[in-house]
């Protein structure tokens, strides 16, 4: 979905720079909406991206199960009755191929029977229309966070802390100042201590689809992490990728 009021612009260099439409210093996590609803898709990518969301609309069942069997997403929030596929079978099919990241399913009011036959498909919550975005921000959080096994709301690492609500990361208790981008980043390896990540899954999870990625971009920012946390903190496993641990 493109971010509203944060065009692509030139730079003095000729490239084209495209911002993520986040604030800066604030924590991003990746979401797939699929919503055929313009209107609800719309409110919900407007609360989400101020708050360090980063969002990808599908707004049919078919492209919606695509997105999400074939890049990767921290969470989806998942309407139910969808155009094409209907969003109970985009969910079972998920489930059948393996697709374990934490679905939020958006159900009509009062339904009780759809959320049991959501959470029966697969899906590990719910959230009635209409809703309170504060709701569904607290809710993706709380899925993410039971996802990647952190109880609280702060990672630490050795030296290193990360407030995944506030999106504050510390080095020996002392403030940070990291991009939108690096804090991505960061979060990214501290839900994954101990394994190889390459270049391309960094490029695919971290850039939302519009986005137009360099492949040395990633380098640049591991280098720029490393001046800001510490050298050591990310070793480079030649051929392979990058590993935090
Ligand atoms: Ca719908």
């Amino acid at each position: 979905m493109p971010h509203a009021g944060f065009p692509p612009f030139r730079l003095a260099s000729g490239w084209w720079f495209r911002p993520h439409g986040v604030a800066p210093g604030r924590f991003a996590i990746r979401i797939l909406l699929v919503e055929d609803d313009d209107d609800i898709a719309a409110r919900l990518a407007a609360g989400l991206q101020p708050a360090g969301f980063i969002v990808d609309r599908a707004s049919n069942g078919e492209d919606g199960h695509a997105m999400g069997a074939h890049d990767q997403f921290d969470a989806v929030i998942l309407d139910l009755g969808l155009p094409n596929i209907e969003g109970l079978t985009v969910l079972r099919k998920w489930r059948a191929e393996g697709r374990d990241m934490p679905v939020l399913i958006l159900t009509a009011r009062g339904t009780w029977t759809e959320k049991v036959e959501g959470l029966n498909a697969g899906a590990d919550d719910y959230i009635g229309k209409p809703f309170h975005i504060p709701e569904v921000i607290a809710r993706l959080r709380a899925l993410i966070r039971r996802k990647s096994g952190a109880a609280s709301a702060t990672l630490t690492h050795n030296d290193i802390s990360l407030d995944t609500v506030s999106g504050k990361a510390t080095v020996r208790g002392r403030p940070v100042e990291l991009t939108a981008f690096e804090l991505r980043m960061l979060s990214y390896f501290m839900h994954r201590l101990g394994r190889v990540i390459s270049q391309n899954e960094l490029t695919e999870h971290l850039y939302t689809l519009e986005e137009s990625t360099e492949s040395n971009t990633i380098e640049v920012y591991i280098s720029r992490l490393r001046r800001k946390l510490g050298r050591d903190v990310i070793t480079t496993v030649r051929g392979l990728g990058y590993r935090m641990d």
